[in-house]
């Protein structure tokens, strides 16, 4: 899991540092769920769409099912915090998967995350955040005081559209890297 040397988690990040992850992997059944613990960690806040199914997908891999039960079996609090517009679609997974959720979250804004905080009874160092996206998921959960993971999209096969996007976030996740 490559991360980036401790730059301070505080909420006095910059811009540029809102927008640089503090882990990146290429999904999620690959995090080190160990060295999180280790690291102070004690809850996980999971994007869905591209980061645990496909878009709209009901459907989710058996790794990423085994993955998300390691994590709970060792303490981790797992929530889903989710921008997909579809409640059902999301309390569907969120019974699938055993885990709370929150759709409509309209990521990168607060509420969603302090929503799931608040839940989880913890502090947001000990909080990491876990999803495709840099400009929803990445300098939101930074913009809380959280640790951010940085995933590749589930999607294999992304429209023009999509690839542009993933390519400009990208590049500016990583242009001004200090
Ligand atoms: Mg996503």
């Amino acid at each position: 899991m490559a991360a980036k040397p401790s730059q301070g988690r505080s909420r006095n990040r910059n811009l540029i540092q809102l927008l640089q992850p503090d882990y990146i992997e290429i999904c999620v059944e690959k995090i080190d769920l160990e060295r999180w613990w280790d690291e102070g960690l004690r809850g996980i806040i999971l994007d869905v769409d591209d980061t645990l199914t496909l878009k709209n997908s009901a459907l989710v891999e058996p790794p990423v099912v085994e993955w998300l039960k390691m994590a709970q079996d060792k303490g981790f609090k797992c929530y889903i915090v989710s921008n997909n517009r579809s409640p059902a679609h999301i309390e569907t997974l969120s019974k699938l998967l055993g885990l709370p959720a929150l759709a409509r979250a309209g990521k990168p804004r607060a509420n969603g995350f302090h929503w799931a905080l608040g839940q989880m009874q913890l502090s947001a160092h000990e909080v990491v955040v876990v999803g495709d996206r840099v400009l929803t998921d990445i300098i939101g959960g930074a913009s809380c005081g959280m640790r951010t993971c940085l995933v590749l999209p589930v999607t294999r096969e992304l429209s023009r559209a999509k690839r542009t996007l993933y390519a400009f976030e990208k590049w500016l996740s990583q242009s001004f890297r200090l």
